[in-house]
């Protein structure tokens, strides 16, 4: 099979990862979250008081940016993907509230952009690939072979979201999430680097009303326009 790299995009809490997670499954392919690298950069800039309550000390957050190293590895006792920072894993620490709250400030500058971009474009170079976030199919991978760019109703978004920390035991109310999903949306739409949007050439899913199996029913299809002999 040729390498092919999959870029899947779209709005917060819309399933994406686990439709790419079940993508890259199914294929055999590495299994990027972009997602996770943007929390890690703020979780270490939250555990070094470089963001709080009065915004973010830019200036300092940009002086210790090689400070940041970001990797992933798997677990095989839990099978699942872990994010590292700086060697330590930070898989659940990225995921609470807190962090989802400051993340799209974090995203929103340009050198964060610039060094993350970069390392994705490195972890994806030349490799069977499916990754998933904001701006993969419109800047990281211009030329990615599938693009989808994923959305669902807001209602739906705001409960999958309530049911996935509840399922990790991380406290969170409906409201809250609510609050936090429209106000990243809003941000990761209108910043001026690397907004998210719509790459033109991209296939668009609606999954309010899809099971998992039913979005791969429909991803196979488009595989197989790409792909007829898979
Ligand atoms: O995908 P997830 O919801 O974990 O992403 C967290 C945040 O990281 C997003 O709200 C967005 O601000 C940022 N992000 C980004 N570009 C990406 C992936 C995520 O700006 N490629």
């Amino acid at each position: 099979m040729i390498p092919l790299i999959i870029a899947v995009d779209g709005f917060s809490s819309c399933g994406k990862s686990t439709f790419a997670k079940s993508i890259a499954e199914r294929l055999g392919y590495a299994y990027i979250d972009t997602g996770a690298m943007y929390r890690a950069v703020t979780l270490f800039a939250m555990e070094n008081s470089l963001v709080g309550d009065n915004g973010i000390d830019r200036i300092a957050l940009l002086n210790r940016l090689d400070d940041i190293v970001i990797s992933f590895r798997r677990n095989d006792k839990t099978g699942r993907n872990e994010t590292l920072l700086n060697g330590r894993c930070v898989e659940d620490d990225i995921r609470t509230i807190k962090v989802s709250e400051k993340v799209s400030e974090i995203s929103a500058i340009r050198e964060v952009r610039k060094k993350l971009v970069a390392l994705q474009q490195k972890m994806g170079k030349g490799k069977s690939v499916v990754m998933d976030g904001r701006d993969i199919g419109t800047v990281v991978f211009p030329a990615a072979d599938i693009k989808i760019f994923m959305t669902a109703r807001e209602e739906v978004r705001i409960r999958r979201r309530y049911d996935e920390l509840k399922g990790k035991g991380i406290p969170a109310s409906l409201e809250e999430i609510r609050e936090n999903i429209i106000r990243r949306d809003y941000i990761d739409r209108t910043r001026a680097e690397d907004p998210l949007k719509q790459a033109e050439d991209a296939v668009v899913l609606d999954n309010s009303d899809m099971t998992v199996d039913q979005q791969m029913e429909w991803f196979e299809k488009i595989l197989r326009k790409h792909q007829p002999h898979v």
